[in-house]
């Protein structure tokens, strides 16, 4: 695999792999209007993962934006946002799933989502679904009105193009998705895409990051 490579995530589908600490990822937003839902564990003991209660509690606010740390349920920070061309992402709401497709949209049939994209693409380096937490969604919008705390999914302030990169501060595991929500992506599924830059010159000697992949069959429920 080739450093700065850019990677395509196809639509409704997702992918892991892993990072070395000080590689920087960068998630791509190539038609516009598409959210890409982020996992990050600790590459050495899986039982450390990304929070998003310790994250907005440090944080103080729900929207973040570069130079915002993303901790641990350990409270150590896994990743850092460094460059981001959007300003709105999201960090409250659970990655869809079949569950969310039949309790919100009533579909008979549901599509797997995040949640069944992102387990099957982790399922080869141990995480179990039930060890899958809240992912940072990155261009998801969900306004918040402040005095009720109710809030809407909106369309994605990102257009053709936009990015947001985060640089690994540890040794990650990472689950990626191409968001599979109607109503996070404006009413259509697009691809992602994604780029990695080594901190170290060549990354380790004969590894190709592992990647594996979920969800390439798009018309794919459950499982
Ligand atoms: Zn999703």
């Amino acid at each position: 695999m080739c450093a700065n490579a850019v990677h395509e995530i196809a639509p409704r589908s997702g992918v892991a792999f892993t990072l070395d600490r000080g590689d920087r990822l960068t998630v791509i937003d190539p038609r516009g209007e598409q959210v890409a839902d982020l996992l990050a564990f600790n590459r050495h003991d899986l039982d450390e993962v990304i929070s998003s209660g310790r994250t907005l509690d440090y944080a103080s606010r729900i929207y973040l934006t570069t130079g915002d740390p993303l901790y641990s349920n350990r409270s150590n920070v896994l990743l850092r946002i460094v460059e981001d061309t959007v300003g709105r992402h999201d960090f409250l709401l659970t990655p869809c799933s079949s569950d969310t497709f039949r309790i919100i949209y009533g579909d008979a049939d549901p599509h797997r989502g995040c949640f069944g994209n992102l387990a099957h693409a982790l399922a080869p380096f141990g995480v179990a679904p039930d060890r899958i937490p809240v992912a940072f969604n990155c261009f998801m919008n969900v306004p918040v009105d402040g005095a009720t705390g109710a809030f809407t999914v909106k369309p994605p302030l990102s257009r053709a193009g936009d990015r947001i990169t985060f640089e690994a501060e540890t040794d990650l595991l990472i689950g990626l998705t191409a968001c599979s929500a109607l109503q996070s992506n404006n009413g259509s599924f697009e691809p992602i895409h994604y780029r990695i830059e080594q901190a170290r010159e060549g990354g380790r000697p004969g590894d190709d990051r592992g990647e594996s992949s979920a969800g390439r069959n798009a018309s794919a429920s459950g499982a």
